[in-house]
């Protein structure tokens, strides 16, 4: 397999979260083995953000980088979109310090970067294997990494609030045989309503609404549409934890199991992961039609 970048360049805008301002996105082709690099247009000579788990500065109600002092904000969903199509070289420029939220998934990222064309370059596609189990617990939350010659995705929540059903707290991805375009990339993001109103005080979350999230109040979810899975809430976990376990610099061989786990658990899973160089390998997979893993072709 080898690895990929975008066939042209694509530019889109939308709010950040937190600001409430207008951002403008442009997604950059780049070259082998120079990873997925943030850019900050906004800021004099445009400094770079290395999209790596070691420049998680902050987790709170998302992934935040900081690199030489520059801050990248809300780096999930992009990072899922872009791990879910199996790229593995892009310049991520915005105009702000937060990727713009769109509609709280994945999926508008997936449309832009399918839209732009997804490219194979000439050098082999670098994975992280696995090479032991690697657990973290935070009370009753824990996030494991186990060896698995696959990437595969199992994760439970456990909400007891009327608006959760019970039946759907589980799900599951397996990148062999399931699409993360389809079942996957267009779960929104959630949020209690009380929490956002606390946020706001803070002058946070200023660009949050049921247009960029699944808003939930005291018994039941706000957004007159509805969900657009029954387990939306728990694929959305999934998504992010795609996102959040990118920033380990490759494509993962592994099965990830997960409780209740976020963006803080998630980081300090890779960072245990990475910490110790028997923990993993780095490998390339030369027969591609007996890929344990598959990305979306065009
Ligand atoms: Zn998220």
């Amino acid at each position: 397999m080898k690895q990929r970048t975008l066939a042209s360049s694509i530019s889109a805008s939308g709010i950040g979260l937190h600001s409430g301002q207008e951002v403008l996105l442009e997604l950059q082709p780049s070259a082998v083995n120079s990873g997925i690099v943030f850019e900050r247009s906004d800021l004099p000579e445009s400094p770079q953000i290395r999209a790596d788990a070691l420049l998680v500065h902050d987790t709170l109600m998302s992934s935040n980088l900081v690199e030489n002092g520059v801050r990248i904000g809300t780096v999930e969903h992009i990072l899922s979109a872009v791990a879910g199509l199996g790229i593995d070289n892009l310049v991520i420029r915005v105009s702000s310090a937060e990727i713009p939220i769109m509609d709280g998934s994945a999926a508008p990222f997936i449309d832009l970067l399918r839209q732009a064309g997804i490219e194979e370059q000439s050098a082999d596609k670098k994975f992280l294997q696995v090479e032991k189990p690697i657990r973290v617990t935070d009370g009753d939350k824990w996030a494991e990494l186990l060896p698995f010659y696959g990437y595969q995705l199992n994760f439970e929540i456990d909400f007891d609030h009327p608006a959760f059903d019970k039946r759907y707290q589980q799900a599951r991805l397996d990148f062999s045989s399931e699409n993360f375009v389809e079942q996957l990339s267009a779960a929104r993001t959630f949020g209690f309503l009380d929490d956002i109103e606390q946020l706001r005080k803070h002058n946070l979350a200023l660009g949050g609404s049921m247009d960029n999230a699944i808003v939930i109040d005291d018994s039941k979810i706000m957004n007159v549409e509805g969900l657009r899975f029954n387990d939306e809430f728990v694929r959305h976990k999934i998504l992010d934890a795609v996102g959040d376990l990118s920033l380990c610099g490759y494509s993962l061989l592994a099965q990830f199991n997960a409780y209740k786990s976020g963006h803080a658990l998630n980081n300090q899973l890779i960072r245990k992961l990475l910490s110790d160089e028997n923990n993993f390998k780095i490998v390339t997979i030369d027969d591609k039609d007996n890929s344990p893993i598959t990305f979306w072709q065009a």
